[in-house]
């Protein structure tokens, strides 16, 4: 359960009120606004704040007077004209602020997004919640005999309950010596920015995450990748879904160009160019590394 029941009356009151502007909204991020949706077993992510639509991305590539708007289809194309070209700074016009609620581990990875601005839980002034991420059943898995940097099959019998067995035991264990080291029951009580340093990186932080469309994008094409680690993956699937409701033209290029294309090196290119001939190209005479041509092989299908 990742709200309270005060949170969740919190959010609804939020979303009870609304208010008049003359700025552009987009109707299908009205629907997401403060509402948390869940990722993994105690997290979320809810739009706090968002700014701009498709439109205001075909507005500034035209730097208009108005909407900017000619037509729909004009608007797409002109869209996905510049997500093919890289031009890149219309789509840095809309901004989104989000609430995350993340794991440490996976906080750790998201911050290496530096393009964003950031306000994380205060562990110094605040007394962290007994909320730590305990993998599903079928997310324990193991390591990857093939890639170091993966999983392989999914643990199973004895062998995943030893796990999570350890994994529970563990976060709790050091939950209650933090609470037993902050108690000023009879005692001084250790200062929480110290006891918060035996807590295990499984534990949940929270944080005000604000970024731009165009470094957005960027997060999402590295970390809603298969590549990507599982547990930052689901939230950036889950930020995904948000974007795609909210700048939907842009989304459905993004997808097309970025999330479903590919780029290829120059040797790539003339592979391809030499196959289309009728040649048979091969790991040897393409002039890739075996790496290389893997992947090369892997984009073809
Ligand atoms: C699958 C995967 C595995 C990874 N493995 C590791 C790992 O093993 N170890 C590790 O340390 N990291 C790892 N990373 C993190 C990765 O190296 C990047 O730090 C992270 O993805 C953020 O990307 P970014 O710098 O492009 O994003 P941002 O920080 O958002 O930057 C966006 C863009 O802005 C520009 N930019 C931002 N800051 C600067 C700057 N100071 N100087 C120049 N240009 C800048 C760059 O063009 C950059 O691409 C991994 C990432 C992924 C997706």
């Amino acid at each position: 359960m990742p709200l309270s029941p005060e949170q969740e009356a919190e959010i609804a009151a939020q979303r009870s009120e609304s208010h008049q502007t003359l700025r552009a909204t987009a109707p299908g991020m009205e629907q997401h606004l403060y509402t948390a949706h869940p990722v993994l077993d105690h997290g979320f992510v809810r739009v706090i704040d968002y700014m701009g639509d498709d439109s205001a991305i075909t507005q500034a590539a035209r730097v208009s007077y108005g909407r900017g708007t000619k037509s729909v289809s004009n608007d797409e194309g002109l869209i996905r004209y510049l997500m093919r070209h890289w031009h890149s700074t219309p789509f840095e016009m809309c901004e989104i602020k989000l609430h995350v609620k993340l794991p440490v581990f996976v906080a750790r990875q998201w911050i290496r997004h530096r393009t964003a601005n950031v306000n994380e839980y205060s562990a110094r002034y605040s007394i962290l919640d007994r909320e730590f991420y305990i993998p599903a059943p079928d997310s324990l898995a193991a390591q990857s005999t093939t890639n170091n940097q993966g999983r392989g099959d999914v643990l199973e019998g004895a062998e995943a309950q030893r796990v999570l067995d350890i994994l529970r035991d563990d976060s709790m264990r050091a939950y209650d010596h933090y609470e037993e080291m902050i108690s000023q029951d009879g005692q001084q009580g250790l200062a929480r920015e110290l006891a918060r340093m035996n807590l295990p990186a499984n534990i949940y932080t929270q944080w005000y995450w604000k970024v731009d469309l165009h470094n957005l994008l960027h997060f999402l094409r590295l970390r809603a990748d298969a590549h990507a680690q599982y547990e930052i993956r689901v939230y950036a699937e889950a930020i995904a879904k948000l974007v795609a409701d909210w700048v939907p033209a842009t989304y459905k290029a993004f997808e097309d160009y970025r999330m479903g294309g590919a780029t290829l090196s120059a040797t790539g290119l003339e592979c391809i160019r030499r196959m289309l001939k009728g040649e048979t190209v091969t790991q040897e005479n393409s002039g890739m590394s075996k790496g290389e041509w893997r992947e090369f092989e892997g984009l073809l299908g």
